[in-house]
């Protein structure tokens, strides 16, 4: 249920770093009237290109949230500014300031948790009928019966559990830890950028609603990184689906060719390709192929030597060492084949899988257990006088690659060493 070998702690960086600016810039007092005007434009202009960019990417989810926060910052914002200019909070600022402790949490994890549908225009206007129902029913009793909403809205329900320190009305938290929750099981089942970055805006949130009157600024100032963080969270899933393989979490063939355009004068290529990968896969379905690819990938992203790992494509992957020679890789690349021959993948087929802990147990240790293993064969070259592109570099990784097949396979073998002393197989 949980993927927690899936979590990051990159998945949280961005969001956690406009948080913690946030924080920063909220406590800073005597601003200069630069950040006063900027602060003040802010969340509008965060809105209208964080906005423009969600559209832009079809994520509606992202749109929706970003709406609640800024409406919730416009309608709280209109209350700080009568109080700045007049020394005294208007008569309806606590039905209004309570309504949106409820709302916010509720509406965002509502948002955040709405998983988008295929059909994109059916989607946007089932999230539009929500915000504009919630919207109405809330406006609708405000206006209607002001003082037994707020009388509600701030009754202390459970006096025992009341502590001196909640600034907020007692509903609110409930409501704000169930929103935490939610946030934080969906991340578990499903960790990515957003969903991390729809934690830390929540937390923000929290941080903010009971300084709102307190901290001049501090509205304008965490709506605004709330919103960036879920902005920041599309662009950072834009580029790794541009850029990361999804099956395996290596980089892509996309990111190795932006890599080898900055690669410098010395720089070896390897090109690692699985043995007999098509007999596997007919003979254990294209699931087992998948998971053996997977395994291969997070072996080779751990080669040794400042190596880095690209998915090529297929079973085929490239491993890029920058500022190295031949001489300096060649144990490394050893080293990574050796540990994929040795290692025994214990098959995750549903029809291998016992029935219960204590047969797993037992079939572990026994030969019986369904265990597999590959090899790969791997070709490597580095940058010489007489090819200097990095595109010629790894045609000739290629070539050492085809020379280690006919080789036996399961071997590492340097281009050129084959032409001047025959097939060095170093396995
Ligand atoms: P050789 O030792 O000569 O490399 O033999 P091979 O069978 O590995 O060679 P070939 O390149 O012909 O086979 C590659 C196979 O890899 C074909 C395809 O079925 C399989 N393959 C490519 N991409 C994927 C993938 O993403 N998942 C799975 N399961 N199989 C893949
Ligand atoms: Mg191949
Ligand atoms: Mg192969």
């Amino acid at each position: 249920m949980f993927r927690l070998s899936a979590v990051r702690l990159s998945h949280f960086l961005p969001s956690a770093c406009l948080l913690v600016s946030g924080l920063a810039a909220a406590y800073v007092r005597d601003l200069s009237v630069f950040f006063t005007s900027l602060f003040n434009v802010l969340p509008t202009l965060v809105l209208l290109l964080g906005g423009a960019y969600c559209a832009v990417y079809r994520r509606q989810r992202e749109l929706f949230l970003m709406l609640t926060v800024y409406i919730a910052y416009f309608l709280l914002d209109t209350q700080t500014d009568f109080y700045r200019d007049n020394g005294r909070v208007r008569e309806d600022a606590a039905v209004v300031f309570h309504l949106v402790c409820l709302l916010l949490p509720l509406m965002f994890a509502l948002y955040g948790a709405w998983q988008e549908r295929t059909h994109l225009f059916q989607d946007m206007v089932a999230r539009f009928a929500v915000l504009l129902a919630v919207g109405s029913v809330a406006l609708g009793l405000e206006q209607s019966f002001p003082q037994a909403l707020l009388g509600w809205l701030a009754e202390i329900r459970w006096p025992s559990l009341h502590g001196q320190w909640m600034s907020l009305i007692q509903l609110a938290y409930p409501v704000f830890l169930c929103a935490f929750i939610l946030l934080v099981v969906q991340y578990l089942r499903q960790p990515r950028p957003l969903h991390a970055a729809q934690l830390i805006g929540l937390i923000g949130l929290f941080w903010m609603l009971p300084k709102t009157f307190i901290l001049p600024f501090t509205l304008n100032i965490m709506c605004s990184q709330v919103m960036l963080m879920i902005a920041a969270a599309v662009s950072h899933e834009a580029y790794q689906m541009a850029f990361r393989d999804e099956l395996t979490g290596l980089p892509g063939r996309r990111a190795l060719n932006e890599r080898m355009q900055r690669l410098g004068r010395n720089y070896v290529l390897a090109m690692t390709d699985v043995d007999h990968f098509k007999k596997f896969n007919d003979t254990h379905g294209h699931d087992v192929g998948d998971q053996v690819l997977r395994l291969v990938a997070s072996k080779l992203s751990k080669v040794t030597g400042g190596g880095r790992a690209y998915r090529y494509g297929g079973e085929e992957f490239a491993v890029v060492f920058a500022g190295k020679s031949i001489e300096e890789c060649m144990p490394h690349l050893e080293a990574v084949r050796e540990v994929i021959a040795n290692y025994n993948i214990q098959l995750r087929n549903q029809d291998n899988r016992p029935q219960d802990d204590q047969q797993g147990r037992q079939r572990r240790g026994s030969p019986a257990a369904s265990s597999v293993s590959v090899t790969i064969s791997i070709g490597v070259s580095e940058r010489l006088a007489d090819h200097r592109s990095p595109d010629e570099v790894l045609k000739s990784a290629d070539q050492a690659l085809y020379s280690a097949k006919g080789a036996g396979r399961n071997c590492v073998v340097a281009f050129g060493v084959q032409a001047q002393r025959g097939a060095v197989r170093m396995a």
